[in-house]
């Protein structure tokens, strides 16, 4: 039997790298959390309760680290997943959203097949920071007519108010632990 680690144990498992991938970002990083065994499937198990009490039918997770959580969180809730991909890996006819960035832009697709009209589909990621890669995925996935009325991330950097702005989006949002500064 895998032991379950509190939120508190779970926090000290994510590695702080100072100045990356730019001077003054204190990046955190979860390679640390995902290779211990009873440290990814706790963070896991605490997701899926987040996502059970939201009563979701789908997870949503962005690529790359949304990929992580977000298809083991589904596959411990009994849900299929959804790929929230980078430009041009989809072999089909996709959507996109383009979204703003610090300098410059980026953009996100899906199929559109992948959701169902009214789905209850929730958000993945490792990480909100300014909430703009959550805010895109929310919007995308709403374009394909899913609902989408929750997020859940592993780490919140409230100080950069992305969980603030994701609220007043209408998403609710869950996560498992924070730290200050950005
Ligand atoms: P944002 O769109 O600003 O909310 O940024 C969210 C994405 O950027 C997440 O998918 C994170 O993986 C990554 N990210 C942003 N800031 C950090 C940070 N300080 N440490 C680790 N990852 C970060």
């Amino acid at each position: 039997m895998r032991a379950d680690l509190s939120v508190e144990e779970l926090q000290a498992l994510v590695r702080t790298v100072p100045d990356f991938p730019k001077p003054g970002i204190q990046f955190r990083d979860i390679t640390t959390l995902i290779g211990h065994a009873d440290g990814f499937a706790s963070s896991v198990r605490h997701l899926a309760v987040l996502a059970k009490k939201a009563g979701a039918q789908k997870i949503a997770g962005m690529e790359a680290r949304g990929f992580i959580f977000g298809a083991a969180v589904a596959v411990e809730l009994g849900v299929g997943f959804v790929p929230i991909r980078k430009p041009g890996k989809l072999p089909v006819a996709t959507i996109g959203v383009e979204y703003d960035l610090e300098y410059g832009t980026d953009r996100l697709e899906m199929d559109p097949q992948a959701v169902a009209e009214g789905e209850r589909v929730m958000i993945v990621d490792d990480l909100i920071a300014t909430g703009g890669t959550a805010l895109a995925a929310a919007q995308l996935l709403r374009m394909a007519g899913a609902s989408v009325d929750s997020a859940a991330f592993v780490i919140d950097l409230p100080d950069l108010s992305g969980a603030q702005k994701l609220r007043e989006a209408g998403v609710d949002v869950s996560v498992l632990m924070h730290f200050d500064g950005d």
